[in-house]
Order: C-alpha cells, then structure tokens, then sequence
C-alpha cells in the first residue's frame, strides 16, 4: 500500500469530543439536545443503525429517543407523529429511518418534518438551501466527506471530483457540496458508458454506487484521493466497500478504508446538525474553536 489512510474513525472522535464540549454548554444554559429517531418495520440494518445513532447520542452527552413503529402503521399516522415531535421543544432533531416500507410515500413523511430539525437534510427546504450554496442542514454523508476532506488539507477548489453514484442521500448531495466548494465536477451512474474513462480523471474521486469493490485500480490516477461510501455485505458476512482496496491503495494518494472511513463521519455529522439545531433555539452561536459548523 502506497497510499495514506484517511481515518474516518479517528477524524469523527475528534469531531465528537469538540461536540461534546458544546454539549456542556448548552446544558449550562439548560438545554440538552435531543434527537429522535422513528424507525418503521424490522429492517435489520436499519435497526443496528438506529442503535448506533442513539448510542452516539448518549455518549457525548445528548438526549436521544428511538421511536420504533411497527410496518403495518399508516402513513398518515407517521405524518402526526413527526409534527408533534416538531412541536416538542426537547427535540431538537427528527430522523425517519429510511428505506420507509414499500407503500409508503417516502417523501411525504419526509416533508412532514420540519426544516429547523431535519437533521438529515433532506427536506426540499435544506435541499434548496444546498442548491443555491447557502446554509442549511446537509446530508450526513456527504457532509461528512467534505469534513473528512477538509480535516486532511485535500485541496478541493479547482481540482476535478468525480462522483460515481448520483442518489438523492449521497450522490446527487455530494456533487453539489464539492461544486459549491469549487471543484469541477462530473457525475456518473449507471447509465454512464466507459466509466474508467471518467473515474481516471478525477483527483478525487468518490465511489457511492453499492456495488462490492468495483473501482479497481485501472479506474484511478495515480495519487488521487479515493472516498469510499459503499458499504456491502459480502457473502463471508464481512463488509467491502465499493473500492478495491487492496488494489487501489497501491495507486491512490489517500484513500479512505470500510469500514472505518465514512460510516463514522456520517454519524458525527448527525450529532453536530443535531447540536447546531439545539445551539439556534438557544441563541447561542457554534463554538468558534470547533470545525463541524
Ligand atoms: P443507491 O440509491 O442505490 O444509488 C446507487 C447509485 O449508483 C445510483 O445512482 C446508480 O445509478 C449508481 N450505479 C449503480 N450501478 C452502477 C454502475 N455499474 N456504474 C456506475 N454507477 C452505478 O445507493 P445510495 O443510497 O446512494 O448508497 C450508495 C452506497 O453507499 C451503498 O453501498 C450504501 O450502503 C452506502 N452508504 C453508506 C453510508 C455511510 O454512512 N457510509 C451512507 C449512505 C449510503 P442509477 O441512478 O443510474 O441507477
């Protein structure tokens, strides 16, 4: 391996620790940030994720409650639930778990949350705000990559950023963060004929497609930063994400490992969109020494 790890694990405890920090303060002001999570249905990962949201919780001082529904809940009665926790003043963040069941009208649910705690960033609202470059909620993933980036001194501004994948949570999101911070952006998917051609261009390049290991290093220039968003199960129940790792280590200038990269940021990302939220009821502003805004 040729290529330095970007520790994602150790980057987000970092991020946690100054969190915890605002976390004390805004209790001296007697205020404990809360984030609920609605989870609907028995989705086994999306119960491990849930769990790990809360516990990140917990651990740096925040109040947290998992409000699990069962799948044969009405969406309209999803709908209620999310405005009272709107009306909650304990709340300061709202999470509905996704993927919502089949039936259900996902985006409904999600524009029944309202924007001043939607955490998640994926209410219209917060995704206009990253549309037009102004401050909002981002998503967590995303979100996370450009700390991650920023944390390393990567050089964004000017360079060419490739996003493979272009979902409504990570790649579409990704793509607009990196925009607005000044690279020159292609967007692939799986429509996207020769994509080697087009990863080899980036200087860095971020792989969210759900696909195990399929950038190889034939796929990138030599030095470039290499993201990892893919997280999938492998047959031997261990995790891969969507880069060859192995390989692509012996190519890239930085790369970033699964697990251990960007899962860790994604949460840290959570609990500082969750402090921000509960900082603006306070009136209070960010801690000036802190780098999650
Ligand atoms: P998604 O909604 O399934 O989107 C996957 C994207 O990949 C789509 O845009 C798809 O293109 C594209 N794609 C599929 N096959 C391709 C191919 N052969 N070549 C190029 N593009 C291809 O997935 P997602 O929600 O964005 O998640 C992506 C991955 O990130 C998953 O492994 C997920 O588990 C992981 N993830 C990780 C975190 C974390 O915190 N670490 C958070 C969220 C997601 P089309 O649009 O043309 O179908």
């Amino acid at each position: 391996m040729s290529a330095s790890l970007i520790d994602g694990k150790a980057i987000a405890q970092q991020f946690r620790a100054e969190l915890g920090v605002r976390v004390q303060r805004l209790k001296g002001a007697g205020v404990t940030p809360g984030l609920a999570v609605v989870i609907v249905g028995e989705d086994p990962a999306s119960k491990v994720y849930v769990r790990n949201k809360a516990l990140a919780c917990e651990q740096i001082g925040m109040h947290s409650e998992v409000h699990a529904l069962s799948a044969e809940t009405s969406q309209q009665h999803i709908i209620d639930f999310v405005r009272r926790l709107n009306e909650d003043d304990d709340i300061h963040g709202i999470l509905v778990q996704l993927p919502l069941p089949n039936r259900m009208d996902s985006r409904a649910v999600i524009e029944a949350i309202s924007p001043l705690k939607d955490v998640d960033g994926f209410h219209y609202q917060n995704v206009g705000g990253l549309m037009v470059g102004q401050a909002a909620f981002y998503p967590c993933t995303p979100w996370g990559v450009m700390k991650m980036l920023e944390e390393e001194g990567v050089q964004v501004e000017g360079r060419h950023a490739v996003v493979v994948g272009r979902s409504n949570i990570v790649g579409k999101p990704m793509a607009l963060l990196l925009l607005n911070a000044s690279a020159t952006v292609s967007i692939c998917h799986s429509k996207t004929p020769d994509l080697g051609a087009i990863t080899r261009q980036a200087d860095i390049l971020v792989a969210a497609v759900g696909k195990a290991r399929m950038i190889r290093a034939e796929m990138v220039k030599p030095g470039a930063t290499v993201i990892d968003v893919g997280v999938n199960r492998l047959p031997n129940g261990k995790l891969a994400g969507d880069v060859d790792f192995d390989e692509v280590a012996k190519v890239a200038g930085r790369i970033t490992p699964v697990p251990g990269g960007v899962g860790p940021m994604t949460i840290a990302m959570l609990l500082g969109n969750t402090v921000k939220s509960a900082e603006r009821g306070a009136g209070l502003g960010a801690h000036a020494e802190t780098r999650i805004a």
